[in-house]
């Protein structure tokens, strides 16, 4: 056993405004500079939708993420053997018209144009060129147009739907949409590591944080292409690659990030994962239908004597364990299996958790009066407006059971609430509808109040930094190991 820590992420949608108020925190705060204009290192999509860059799950187009070979699994299109070949001409980048081109506006035309009949008026300019540009897109440009034929209709998450199910979504008065928030999945087996021709880009021994060294990018790009989710972005002034650092600074100060700590709908949650760092290799080589109970397996009871001692020989901190054993993140990643990795598939094991949205699910009966009894509430499951199939998609390889395990569980908590806050359903009913989800009743009221009650401190545990005991791990486990690209440097202050 190889105990190592790792910061991981929750993001409950069923919580999510879809404010962008965390994408203003981070740019201001990050990316408002020349040549990262059009960066978002956070960003909120509207699910059904294409996203940003557009249709950045479409791997058969940008070629990211890891693939199964045999037992093992090789980089989809940008191994460092494959990204040599492909140096001068990448085909698999997105463009930034994928993106959209950053502009701003002539502001001072307002004040300076000559007097005349007609108002003056401040033409949008390209932030690139300097030039005036017609405005075709943006960052969230999709955003809440959930019937639309240019973007929900084009999701690559229908693949598996027939054309009779998607009409059926489509018709206005089912029409239905989330928000999916966005930051970098900080991965236990990252793409983007593996790719690096320069071996600039390292994850934290102490966090698992994943970093890119400014000093050492060579621009060459690979890590944009190997990274499925596209949380890698190149810097067209620098010359450099760079991505979400999970507000490292602040995390180091005992402050969540900046998106986090921003959230309005607090649908954000922060803490500390134990794993086990010898399984890397085959969890992410498992076949997909295990990807989420393997990747969940491997993350460790921080209360188990064994791992404790485990992890303190390896040299995990006890400050960080203590705060694993508080961690909001294990008790829903682990504890209670609410929270699913998004596109597990690509087997870059995400280290960001999303609980997936219940969305309206009251089905009504033949006189539309709600039926509340618990099995009229458990059969609209099957029901929802959103398919199973598409939630299956975005958040389990395609594992509907699954899905349907997550929704009902968080259905049967809905019902207990209900019995206790309101009191009109048949008790009976709603201990059979726990006891169907394997869930007590003390858990659920534990669920209710760390989804709905947690303050800042229940929802941000961060551990104290300790960088003096940072795990090194020179060179990495990539070389050792052969096929995956995990690996742990020290950070480059520290003589990478
Ligand atoms: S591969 Fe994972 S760690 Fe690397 S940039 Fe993409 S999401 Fe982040
Ligand atoms: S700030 Fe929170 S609620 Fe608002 S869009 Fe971002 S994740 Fe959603």
């Amino acid at each position: 056993m190889d105990i190592r820590s790792q910061i991981g992420v929750v993001f409950h949608l069923d919580k999510c405004i879809g404010c962008h108020t965390c994408s203003i925190a981070c740019k201001n705060v990050w990316t408002d500079r020349k040549g990262a204009e059009y960066m978002w290192w956070n960003n909120v999509e509207t699910k059904p939708g294409t996203g940003y860059p557009t249709q950045w799950e479409n791997q058969e187009e940008y070629k990211g993420g890891w693939e199964k070979k045999g037992n093992s699994i090789v980089l989809r299109g940008a191994g460092k053997l494959k990204g040599l070949k492909n140096i001068f001409h990448n085909p698999n980048l997105p463009t930034i018209d994928d993106y959209y081109e950053p502009w701003t506006y002539r502001y001072e035309d307002l004040f300076t144009a000559p007097e005349g009949n007609d108002q003056p008026t401040a033409r949008p300019v390209s932030l690139i060129t300097g030039e005036p540009i017609e405005v075709k897109s943006g960052p969230n440009w999709d955003d809440d147009l959930s019937g639309s034929p240019d973007y929900a209709r084009k999701d690559p998450n229908f693949k598996n739907l027939s054309a009779t199910e998607q009409e059926a979504m489509f018709q206005v008065e089912k029409m239905v949409m989330f928000y999916l928030p966005r930051i970098c999945n900080h991965c236990l087996n990252p793409a983007c590591v593996a790719a690096c021709p320069s071996g600039a880009i390292y994850k934290r021994g102490e966090d698992g944080v994943v970093l890119i060294n400014q000093n050492k990018c060579r621009a060459w790009r690979m890590c944009v292409t190997a990274c499925p989710y596209k949380k890698t972005y190149f810097n067209w002034s620098t010359g450099k690659s760079e991505k979400c650092i999970l507000c490292y600074p602040r995390l180091e100060t005992g402050q969540a990030p900046a998106c986090m700590h921003s959230c309005v709908g607090r649908i954000r949650y922060l803490g500390v994962l134990l794993y086990d760092a010898d399984r890397i290799h085959e969890v992410a080589s498992t076949e997909e239908s295990q990807l989420v109970d393997w990747q969940r397996d491997m993350i460790l009871d921080p209360n188990d004597p064994k791992v404790i001692e485990e992890a303190v020989k390896n040299g995990v901190h006890f400050s960080i364990i203590e705060a694993a054993q508080k961690s909001p993140v294990y008790r829903f990643v682990k504890e209670w299996k609410l929270a699913l990795p998004l596109h597990p598939e690509y087997r870059t094991l995400p280290m960001l958790f999303y609980v997936p949205p219940l969305l309206p699910i009251l089905g009504t009966t033949d006189d539309d009066i709600y039926d509340t009894t618990t099995e009229g509430l458990f059969s609209t499951i099957e029901k929802t407006r959103l398919p199973i199939q598409y939630l299956a998609s975005l958040f389990t390889a395609g594992n509907e059971g699954k899905i349907r395990e997550v929704l009902k569980k968080m259905m049967a908590v809905r019902l207990h609430r209900r019995h206790i806050t309101v009191g009109d359903m048949d008790p009976v009913l709603v201990r059979n509808a726990l006891q169907e989800v394997q869930t007590p009743p003390d858990m659920a009221d534990a669920i209710y109040r760390l989804t709905s009650l947690a303050n800042f401190e229940d929802r941000f545990v961060i551990p104290m930094a300790h960088r003096e005991e940072a795990i090194e791990m020179l060179e990495s486990v990539f070389e050792e190991k052969g096929a995956t690209g995990f690996g742990f440097r020290m950070a480059p202050e520290r003589g990478l």
